[in-house]
């Protein structure tokens, strides 16, 4: 067996979720919506499950999927890309980050993670044979720093993954910061592997912006979209990648013998999806808002210090003002005790974990979040 698979522990999403179903406790860990989605969108792909969109689609994706993710990109984030060249279609942001860090990352190449970190990164990481080399971002904040930076960057540096909005964080990175990274990517020629399925989950009208945007990034990032997280369909597993297409090639590879396509009858709805007019993305964005607002307040009228959400499904809580060091002895008694199921920040952590943050999912229905609050009530 390999080593790198047989000692990996199971991922704390599934961990918390199986506790959440055999215990009965409602689930605020794992980050998926209780909602059904956009109706016009699941009718898209129940038709086109009926219309007969139901065999191999091209290995890039479907042509129409292609045009629509170029065509939404450039409506939303300014960008340009050649549909052709430049976009393809993935199972998931999973399997678009599988694909870039296995194409692009040789033995002994260092790779600058940012901690925390979504739980995919660094395994995959190790399994290409790269070095980690990691920034760790501090509560409450999350900045990047020179400092920092200047530490995990060196002439072995051969990528950096990196994910705005930061998930668990909920945090955005700001110009500066952006700009920080981007003159580290050219200096040290590394390849920003960017992360950003949460890009329209943002909130107070901040604005997203891609790394590939950035000066000098265009021709060295690999930009990661997720329709799970547009749509708040997230079992779907329709993801986009999109890069210039030196670095294209190389994923086209990886992604033939990794997943080769993505499911057409779900590509087309996604098409379909991301045409639709600003108004839907941007009550999107005000309800997600919205439930963010009713469970922040309530975490606080309860007496919990809240870390303020800007962007994701998450908002975190800081346990230390209640004599808790342990995140998830903490999350071990809220789901079995309290019924309340969350996740430990600390398991977004490879190296000087911070074990005092917890994240909880918003995107639920308010009598979701009041019944939470209810039980939580009993925890502090
Ligand atoms: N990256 C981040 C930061 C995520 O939060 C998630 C899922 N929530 C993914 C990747 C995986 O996305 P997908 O379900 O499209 O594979
Ligand atoms: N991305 C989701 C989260 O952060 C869950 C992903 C998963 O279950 N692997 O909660």
């Amino acid at each position: 067996m390999n080593p790198l698979f047989a000692n990996l522990p199971t991922t704390v999403f599934e961990v918390m979720s199986s506790l959440a179903r055999e215990t009965g406790a409602i689930n605020l860990g794992q980050g998926f919506p209780d909602d059904p989605g956009p109706e016009d969108v699941r009718r898209a792909a129940a038709d086109a499950v009926v219309n007969g969109y139901n065999q191999y689609p091209s290995m890039m994706g479907i042509p129409e999927l292609r045009t629509a993710i170029a065509t939404h990109y450039q409506h939303w984030q300014g960008v340009d890309l050649d549909a052709n060249t430049e976009v393809m279609v993935t199972s998931g942001a999973t399997e678009a980050l599988a694909g870039a860090i296995l194409g692009i990352v040789e033995p002994g190449d260092e790779v600058v993670l940012f901690e925390p970190m979504y739980d995919a990164y660094l395994p995959l990481v190790r399994l290409a044979g790269g070095v980690p080399k990691f920034v760790t971002l501090q509560p409450p904040h999350f900045r990047l720093t020179e400092e920092a930076l200047a530490k995990a960057f060196s002439p072995k540096t051969k990528a950096v993954v990196f994910n705005n909005p930061l998930n668990p964080t909920a945090t955005t990175f700001s110009d500066e910061d952006l700009n920080l990274l981007a003159d580290f990517c050219r200096r040290f020629d590394a390849i920003a592997i960017s992360d950003e399925v949460w890009e329209h989950v943002v909130f107070d009208g901040r604005p997203h912006r891609p790394i590939l945007a950035l000066d000098g990034l265009r021709e060295r990032s690999v930009k990661i979209g997720s329709a799970g997280k547009i749509f708040s369909l997230t079992g779907w597993k329709v993801g986009f990648v999109c890069a210039a297409p030196h670095i294209m090639k190389v994923l086209a590879k990886s992604h033939q013998f990794l997943t080769f396509t993505t499911a057409p009858n779900l590509q087309h709805a996604v098409a379909y999806g991301l045409a639709k007019d600003d108004a839907y993305f941007e009550d999107m964005r005000k309800n997600f808002a919205r439930s963010r607002d009713r469970f922040t307040d309530g975490l606080r009228t309860l007496g919990f210090d809240v870390i303020p959400s800007q962007g994701t499904y998450f908002v975190n809580i800081d346990i230390a003002p209640l004599g808790e060091t342990d995140d998830v002895a903490f999350c071990r008694r809220l789901v079995m005790e309290h019924g309340v199921a969350a996740i430990p920040v600390s398991a977004f952590y490879a190296e000087g974990a911070v074990k005092n943050v917890v994240r909880f999912c918003f995107a639920k229905k308010d009598s979701t979040l009041d019944a939470g609050l209810e039980r939580l009530a009993d925890a502090i």
